[in-house]
């Protein structure tokens, strides 16, 4: 199993957005660009929605019957650890192994001697062909990348083999995260990790690394976007060496772990894989959910009233919604109207204030965010959510696709 050049994460928290997704992957084939849909849930997810990775598999495939899709299309096991992966074996076919947690872990003496040992051939000056700068490499800089990284790689590797175990070899994607942690990860270190992945015997086709910059979720990058163009560059480079000095799969791309509507770095994305002809994984999160409440709120009448009673609760709440994410989001709880003001606006207001038009004058990045990490509520109303979704499918589905099509792939392909 090989997974195409380009393919995007499409996360939906209450699974039933799936054919809206599909649509808007079939319009860009109609514009021809042919990106795979891989459904992505995280077990957190699961955990506050209620759901099962069971649910993500079924959605996807019926969304693909229905719409007809000919072409691949997985379904993710996102951020998966040795302790909860088990029950998405059965039914996911990609697999996200998310080893942050054991980044700067101390690994065995003798793993390092060998790592070292493997690597000493490096040390002096590095250079990868279309890199113009030379990496100058010390024993010192393999130590440090050794203690950072090295025992991540072997944790990747055991729940790989894990999986491997029970799936079998060569019947799902494996990619490796290390994006949720504060600093980001070099091109140098990148290679180093790659090359101890591939001597672990990993064949890892995606990589999600943290790059420079601050990926809050549901907004917009905010960070130094020419060392980000830089450092992304390099790391395409630095991908092409390191399948031919390690032999890791030929396939083997970039994952982007956006959390969402990073659009001021997509169209040097899609510039830089375009340059070098590079494939790519973009996970587009969770804002899907966002586009549920825009529909609603678009809706009008109780839909609206709907929307405005899952502001009102997830405003009285922001302190328990937003503490888990709180490294992902940036809220100015100033700058959030009040439930009060936002209950006299009409279902456009609404619709404006949440939904992600740059320089658009009533988008408020603050009550979208809030939102976002709100779907808790959502999930918490249960039936009475469910139903309306099903009432305004249609509003919220060319939403869905709208925000998705437009948004995201036509930035990203220069559409
Ligand atoms: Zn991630």
């Amino acid at each position: 199993m090989k997974i195409g050049k380009f393919s995007f994460g499409i996360g939906d928290r209450f699974g039933h957005q799936g054919k809206a997704q599909l649509s808007a992957l079939i319009k860009a084939k109609g514009a021809g660009i042919d990106i795979i849909p891989v459904w992505n849930k995280s077990n957190r997810e699961h955990g506050i929605v209620g759901t099962s990775p069971e649910d993500v598999r079924q959605e996807a495939d019926e969304s693909v019957s229905n719409l007809e899709w000919k072409g691949e299309y997985y379904v993710d096991a996102d951020h998966i650890n040795l302790s909860n992966v088990d029950p998405y074996i059965e039914h996911s076919n990609f697999f996200t192994i998310d080893v942050a947690d054991y980044i700067s872990e101390p690994a065995d003496p003798n793993k390092k001697n060998l790592f070292l040992e493997h690597n000493k051939k490096y040390i002096g000056d590095l250079r990868i062909p279309g890199i113009s700068k030379t990496y100058r490499i010390t024993e010192e800089l393999l130590s440090e990348i050794a203690d950072k990284y090295l025992f991540a790689t072997q944790k990747a590797s055991e729940i790989y083999q894990h999986i491997a175990h029970k799936k079998g070899e060569g019947k799902f994607i494996p990619e490796v995260s290390m994006d949720e942690v504060e600093e980001p990860q070099s091109p140098v270190e990148l290679f180093f990790i790659l090359g101890a992945l591939a001597k672990e015997e990993l064949p890892l086709q995606t990589i999600a690394p943290k790059f420079t910059g601050r990926f809050n979720k549901g907004v917009d990058y905010e960070g130094d976007l020419s060392q980000f163009e830089q450092e992304f560059e390099e790391d395409l480079l630095v991908i092409d060496f390191a399948i031919k000095e390690f032999g890791l799969p030929g396939n083997l791309k970039l994952s982007v772990h956006s959390g969402s509507d990073k659009f001021s770095i997509y169209p040097v994305i899609g510039r830089l894989i375009k340059k070098y002809d590079k494939g790519i994984h973009v996970k587009t999160a969770g804002t899907t959910w966002l586009e549920e409440i825009i529909g609603l709120a678009a809706a009008e009448g109780e839909a609206l009233a709907l929307a405005k009673k899952i502001y009102r609760t997830a405003f009285e709440k922001q302190e328990a919604l937003c503490a888990p994410y709180a490294a992902v989001i940036d809220i100015h709880p100033g700058e959030l109207p009040s439930p009060d003001t936002v209950d006299a606006w009409n279902g456009v207001k609404y619709a404006d204030t949440l939904r992600h038009i740059p320089g658009h004058p009533d988008y408020n990045a603050n009550f979208r965010q809030l939102i976002h990490v709100g779907y808790k509520v959502a999930s918490d109303l249960g039936d009475e959510y469910y139903r309306n979704l099903e009432k305004y499918a249609e509003i919220i589905g060319q939403n869905v696709e709208e925000n998705i099509f437009d948004r995201h792939i036509k930035r990203l392909f220069n559409l």
